[in-house]
């Protein structure tokens, strides 16, 4: 008897220990919700709090581009009382998953992407030059596309659960306040970057909206989207650009490899010209630490990070 209680006590003990990591698990007293990516799933803990049961299907540092859904996210689509995707093709390779649960008339699928498209908001995405009706997926990095992503969010909850209308738009008040602050700490610390020395050169295509919201020109190695190969063409374009523009730091990402920013960096070295490599910048997806696990915590070290590199002089001139 002893030892079944024993094999209970182990049994119940490690089954905690899952809940507790990045096990999913279902809460019956909350409403479940399942998102692909950590920056959707901080959104919505911020506006459903205690009411809601969040599980992302990526963790930190997690390229959505190249995702490829595990079978243990199959559980937490399935079980999920609403599921979350950020949209526009940034999740390439699971958005069948995600259509297929769409499709079932039982589940309740909130692509954000899509409800950008259909929303007042529209005009400040970025559509593609070359083929109309696709957009740049990176979204969030517009502040105020964002904020509409938020509102999304809190409606579909006061929707699923009218009860709690009044909590969900006290969240939603509370945030705004915060990511409008969010605007002005970005404008406030964009200013001491000199206007000739506003060019972003990046891994990948991740800072277009930022760009355009804050005034840099925007660059970068990859496409939109991380599967695109680096060809030696490319790097010598953004080489050119760099030499042209004498611009002084260039900018790895947290969930991209770094290769192809030093290659550019060594390149630049063999011609005698100084780049700094700066700090990481995330751009897909949260960190896991408390200092980078929320958006706004994230989109911070972003802007500081940019600051840092690009807000002093130029050794190049
Ligand atoms: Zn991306």
């Amino acid at each position: 008897m002893k030892r079944l209680l024993y094999l209970l006590f182990i049994l119940t003990s490690s089954l905690l220990l899952s809940s507790c990591g990045n096990k999913y698990y279902y809460d019956l007293e909350k409403i479940n919700i399942t998102t692909t990516t950590n920056i959707m799933k901080d959104l919505a803990d911020r506006i459903g709090g205690e009411k809601v049961n969040v599980y992302s299907l990526m963790g930190p540092g997690i390229d959505p581009h190249q995702y490829i859904a595990r079978p243990n996210d199959f559980i937490a689509l399935d079980k999920a009382d609403l599921i979350i995707a950020s949209g526009l093709h940034l999740e390439g390779k699971i958005i069948g998953v995600i259509e297929s649960f769409e499709n079932d008339g039982n589940k309740n699928v909130l692509n954000i992407g899509t409800s950008l498209i259909n929303s007042d908001k529209k005009d400040l995405l970025i559509e593609n030059e070359n083929f109309g009706g696709l957009y740049d997926p990176h979204f969030w990095f517009d502040i105020n596309l964002y904020i509409e992503a938020t509102t999304i969010i809190k409606d579909k909850l006061i929707l699923l659960d009218s009860n709690n209308r009044e909590y969900y738009q006290n969240n939603f008040d509370s945030y705004l306040t915060e990511l409008l602050e969010l605007i002005k700490y970005a404008k406030d610390n964009f200013s001491k970057i000199k206007e000739n020395n506003r060019y972003l050169i990046t891994a990948h295509d991740a800072f277009e909206y930022l760009g355009k919201e804050f005034g840099f020109t925007v660059m970068s190695l990859q496409g939109l989207s991380t599967e695109a190969e680096v060809s030696p063409s490319d790097v010598k374009e953004i080489i050119d650009i760099i030499l042209k523009y004498k611009i002084v730091a260039i900018f790895p990402e947290t969930s991209v490899p770094i290769e192809t920013i030093t290659s550019v960096k060594e390149a630049l070295n063999r011609n005698n010209y100084k780049v700094t490599i700066g700090g990481n910048l995330y751009s897909d997806s949260l960190g896991g630490n408390s200092d980078d696990d929320t958006y706004i915590k994230m989109y911070k070290k972003n802007i500081d990070t940019i600051v840092a590199s690009l807000g002093g002089g130029n050794n190049n001139e």
